[in-house]
């Protein structure tokens, strides 16, 4: 969690590039009443956009997948400049945001459409069962700073889709990006179900009592307030919390590929992804030569200040906090007897942290217990198998994994053993880009999940069941139930040739010796 507090008594938020202090921008803080104000806005004109249906409401998806395209340079700039990520970082962003829309408009009509299910009874099958999906009205959206384009995107989306209308509150750190994204739907004339509010922690505490669902994206301190809160209302909401991924690196594993991968998963955006690699096991056999590669690898990182001609590949840290945790985790690991084999030191003028490997590290360490969130890749070395997944499962978070092996049978044997929400095998992140696939975390990396198809929409949707006759109905009849003694026993009888009939299926005997 970043420690930001609201200065006593301002109004407004100073946005700085972090990778040199420069402002880059202010936003005002909405306060509490401005946070009810919009939603009451937003109230009035969701029945509406509930009302186009998925189909109504995917012209303007696609409309605002164009606008990010066709924006997608400034967009990179703006989140840059509140970043301080590099620009390969930076680009990513748009282009991701244009995918999801295109994901989300394209499958929302099979996604959202009515369910017919069977009737679990003869008795039941007077009936036409239906199950529509209808959105809560007001989606509440909390987001961290790490990917403050795409993270708007990637809960937002679904959510706008389903026929919710958003509030959305960005980071502290990082308003700007969201500032575009509120923008971007203003711009293509979209119905007004989009409304972005600026601030601290109370603002986002607004969001919650301002809100009918809410999802969160952040650390897990945070996560567990928002959920109290959430309670209080009775209101239901989904968590997206931290994370201290495990790497898995068996000997049979194709080396280059394994470290290439790791330094991918664990210096993409300076560390700061919730799935980022934060604990690498390597079975004893390659543990050294394993090292080595790593190390070769992360010390040929280029870092910096990058502007638009892509010459960095790891940036600053989001904020000096973030920067201040990495710094304490690392020399903890030393005085506890690891070793820096590259990196190891804060760096340049603005909040860098040096790419780092540690070796010779312990699982007791805070580098192994605690989410990092920053460039550092602590190394174990591990007896065999088993004892990389017993310590990999040793850890209160469980968002996602990796396994390392040519064997990709034996990846799957122990992805199945890992407790983590998601596990991918010879790569990293990759499941953070199926959006097809649930993206859940265990334990306390989260309540809940994101994407995973009809699941990813159909969480903000209250599903409502409606009964309607298919035969006949008769008027003089008040009940539906069975009101005399002889139709009690027809029903009676019908429920037991049900029962006996769905028994014999699976080739249970019941009591008494009938089958
Ligand atoms: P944070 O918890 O400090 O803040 C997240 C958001 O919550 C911010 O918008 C903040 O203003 C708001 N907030 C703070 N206090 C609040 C309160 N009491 N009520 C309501 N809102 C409040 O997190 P951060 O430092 O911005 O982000 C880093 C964390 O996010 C890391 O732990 C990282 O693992 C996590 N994260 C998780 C995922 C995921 O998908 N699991 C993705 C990205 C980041």
């Amino acid at each position: 969690m970043t420690e930001t507090k609201a200065p006593v008594e301002t109004t407004t938020i100073t946005v700085r590039n972090p990778a040199d202090g420069t402002v880059v921008g202010e936003v005002p803080i909405d306060a509490a009443e401005t946070v009810a104000a919009r939603s009451r806005e937003l109230r009035l004109y969701q029945p509406e956009w509930e009302a186009m249906g998925a189909a109504g409401r995917k012209p303007w998806l696609m409309k605002f997948q164009d606008w990010v395209l066709d924006n997608a340079e400034h967009i990179g700039d703006v989140l840059q400049s509140e970043t301080g990520k590099p620009r390969a970082e930076a680009s990513m962003e748009p282009p991701l945001t244009a995918d999801l829309l295109n994901y989300w408009a394209r499958n929302a009509e099979t996604f959202l459409a009515d369910r017919h299910p069977k009737p679990h009874s003869p008795l039941m099958k007077t009936k036409r069962l239906t199950t529509v999906y209808r959105p809560y009205p007001i989606v509440g959206l909390i987001i961290p700073w790490n990917f403050p384009f795409l993270n708007a995107a990637l809960d937002g989306i679904p959510a706008l889709a389903a026929g919710a209308a958003l509030l959305l509150k960005p980071s502290e750190v990082t308003p700007l990006s969201a500032v575009e994204f509120a923008r971007g739907w203003t711009e293509i004339g979209a119905p007004p179900v989009l409304g972005l509010v600026n601030g601290y922690a109370q603002t986002g505490a607004a969001v919650i009592a301002n809100s009918d669902y809410v999802h969160f994206t952040g650390s897990t301190a945070t996560g567990r307030k928002v959920a109290v809160a959430c309670a209080e209302r009775l209101i239901p909401y989904s968590l997206e919390l931290g994370g201290k991924d495990p790497a898995v690196v068996l000997a049979d594993a194709d080396l280059e590929r394994a470290a290439n991968g790791i330094v991918w998963g664990g210096m993409f955006n300076s560390g700061q992804a919730c799935i980022s690699v934060e604990r690498v096991y390597v079975e004893a056999p390659v543990y050294d030569e394993f090292v080595a590669k790593l190390t070769d690898k992360v010390s040929r990182l280029r870092q910096g200040h990058d502007d638009d001609r892509y010459q960095f590949d790891v940036g600053a840290m989001a904020t000096a906090a973030q920067r201040d945790i990495v710094r304490r985790h690392v020399d903890e690991a030393v005085a506890a007897g690891a070793r820096v084999t590259t990196g190891g030191q804060p760096t340049g003028v603005g909040t860098f942290f040096q790419p780092t490997v540690l070796a010779d590290v312990d699982q007791s360490m805070s580098c192994m217990t605690e989410e990092t969130f920053g460039p550092t890749l602590p190394v174990v070395n591990v007896a065999d198998e088993n004892e990389a997944i017993r310590l990999a499962n040793q850890s209160t978070y469980g968002l996602s994994a990796t396994v390392w092996t040519r064997d990709n049978a034996r990846g799957e044997r122990v992805a199945r053993q890992l407790e983590a929400g998601a596990v991918n095998i010879n790569d990293a992140m990759a499941n953070g880009f199926s959006f097809a696939l649930p993206m859940p975390g265990w334990k306390h990396s989260g309540v809940g999940s994101r994407n995973g198809g009809a699941d990813g929409m159909l969480k903000y949707c209250r599903p409502q069941a409606i009964t309607a006759p298919r035969v006949p109905t008769q008027s003089r009849e008040m009940l539906w139930y069975p009101y005399s003694r002889r139709k009690f026993r027809v029903a009676l009888s019908i429920v037991r040739a049900a029962a006996s009939h769905g028994l014999r299926r699976f080739g249970i005997a019941r009591r008494g010796g009938r089958k």
